[in-house]
């Protein structure tokens, strides 16, 4: 089936905060919005508890959360992108009330901000308590849906990316209800992070990383894809994907300690508001070391809690813990890609007529490690400036596409036990090459696995690649920081030869 949107339309793909923000910043220009699933479900964006980093507090300036930022990037950050995305983070959250977002307030009016990791003011715009996610989707939502120009497709996901000469031509789809093609000469990227590629994970379990591999399989250029920030506090229990104990309640004063009550992390530099890096590996090491960790929020804010994280509060309370008198229980799971595919100032790919948004994109503002509530201002900041490229680039004339078969629906399943292992916490050289091994027949294949495996892939190649410890970057065999930090590029092509490789080198197998 061909779905007939006006000539030239473009196509977004992904229906969280990027993708929706992308489309209504183009509107009244027609554009078609493909979701997996319902928009606003099954998105990264809905679970967003913090907020949005923007420096509107009477103590801040742009100046401020730029060192910030750079800090926590460990190096690796684009200064002069992240300057002027943090400039723009104020105007974002005007952007967002304009579309009927509700922050919270104080009595006298002005936003509530709260703090977070790393942080050195008060900066993080907050809806609903720590429930901005869902408060950011209810309206963006219902903002898309009364939009005219926008045409929305849920239940379909993009399986292929269609290239002639350098450059793209279409969209190959697929849901329930069969399969859909679409003749574009433009398409913007949305569809988020790669968390689950992870057995421990906070990110929803369908965000594999499809659009690094549907970009990926078009020849795309990636970068910094060993970047793989991991949230320190994920509720520990049996569910996925795994709750999230928002850093706002560390902000708040809750302190990590083990089964002994010792405050194990006290003499990290900024403690438990250290940079996420330094308290993963801080909560991950005392965990590989027999212990249990829990997060105690009983003497900052004991009877309080609920009022103030009524989410997270109802999270705890379905696991049975009271944080009011119980210290909950955590442990470390995959959060936020900082890597993605490379674009440049306004989005633009190495693909011609192909644009990235959102968690997806390298922009190169997060560097080495995220700091906390800097990607969803990303993504609204993004999102401005790709609808403006877009909308000002020509569309093509042709109304059809010749219709390949559209490839199986992928499972990241066998893939998750290869790569969270090798692409964890801390990584080293050997279960990196095991890892690759592996996975280079299952990238080259055409089964379910093969577009999780060629994803795993590239980024598990960029690991092996880093010999140094940066960031989110962890490497038990190269502790030490490279002098000169350089972010890595990549490609699948590249990927794959540099893992047939590897298997040529006796070394490899037998070290
Ligand atoms: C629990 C949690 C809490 C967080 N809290 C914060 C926070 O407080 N502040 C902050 O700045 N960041 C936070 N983050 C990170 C932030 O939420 C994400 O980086 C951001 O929401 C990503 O938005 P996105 O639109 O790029 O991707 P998503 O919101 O994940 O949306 C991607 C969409 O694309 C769809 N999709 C994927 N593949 C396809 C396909 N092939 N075809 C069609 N559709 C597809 C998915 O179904 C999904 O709907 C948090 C993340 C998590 C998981």
């Amino acid at each position: 089936m061909s779905l007939s949107a006006p000539s030239g339309c473009p196509v977004i793909i992904g229906g969280g905060l990027a993708g929706l923000m992308t489309a209504l910043e183009m509107a009244p220009e027609p554009v078609v919005l493909l979701s997996a699933a319902p928009l606003g479900c099954k998105a990264s964006s809905a679970l967003a508890q913090g907020g949005l980093a923007a420096s509107i507090g009477g103590d801040d300036s742009p100046a401020l959360h730029l060192a910030d930022t750079l800090a926590a990037g460990d190096g690796l950050c684009d200064e002069a992108v992240a300057r002027r995305i943090i400039a723009a983070a104020p105007a974002a959250i005007e952007r967002l009330e304009h579309f009927g977002v509700a922050f919270d307030r104080a009595r006298d009016g002005a936003p509530q901000l709260g703090l977070e990791a790393a942080h050195s003011r008060r900066r993080i715009v907050h809806a609903a308590g720590a429930a901005t996610g869902s408060e950011l989707m209810r309206a963006l939502v219902a903002a898309v849906r009364r939009t005219a120009s926008i045409t929305i497709v849920e239940g379909f996901e993009a399986r292929r990316l269609l290239v002639e000469d350098g450059a793209i031509t279409g969209v190959l789809a697929a849901g329930a209800s069969g399969e859909l093609s679409f003749a574009t000469g433009r398409v913007v990227l949305a569809t988020g992070g790669v968390g689950g590629l992870f057995h421990d994970t906070t990110n929803p379990l369908g965000c594999f990383g499809q659009g690094l591999a549907l970009v990926a399989r078009v020849g795309a250029e990636l970068a910094d894809l060993e970047f793989v920030q991991f949230h320190p506090t994920a509720l520990d229990g049996a569910q996925r994907p795994m709750r999230l104990i928002s850093e706002a309640v560390r902000g708040e004063g809750a302190v990590l300690i083990d089964e002994t009550g010792r405050r194990f992390l006290a003499d990290l530099p900024g403690a438990e508001l250290g940079t996420r890096d330094a308290v993963a590996r801080g909560v991950h090491r005392h965990l590989t070391r027999g212990h249990r960790v829990f997060l105690d929020a009983r003497a900052c804010l004991g009877a309080g809690f609920a009022g103030r994280f009524p989410a997270i509060s109802g999270y705890c309370r379905d696991a049975g813990i009271d944080p009011a008198l119980d210290p909950i229980p955590v442990r470390p799971a995959a959060h936020y890609h900082m890597g993605g595919i490379t674009v440049d100032a306004d989005g633009r790919s190495s693909v011609a007529g192909l644009w990235a948004c959102g968690e997806v994109a390298s922009t190169g503002l997060h560097g080495a490690n995220r700091l906390a509530s800097n990607s969803l201002t990303e993504a609204v900041v993004m999102a401005g400036w790709v609808a403006k490229s877009v909308t000002a680039s020509p569309g093509m004339g042709r109304k059809t596409i010749a219709m390949p078969s559209v490839p199986m629906r992928p499972d990241p399943v066998l893939v998750r036990s290869i790569a969270s292992p090798a692409l964890g916490v801390t990584r080293d050289g050997e279960s990196l090459r095991e890892a690759a091994l592996t996975l280079l027949p299952l990238a080259g294949g055409a089964s379910p696995a093969s577009d999780p495996a060629a994803v795993a892939l590239m980024m598990v190649v960029a690991a092996l690649r880093r010999e140094e410890s940066r960031g989110a970057h962890s490497r038990a065999d190269f502790p030490l920081r490279a002098t000169v930090a350089r972010r890595s590029k990549i490609t699948l092509v590249e990927a794959l030869e540099t893992a047939a490789a590897l298997d040529a080198t006796p070394l490899a197998r037998s070290a």
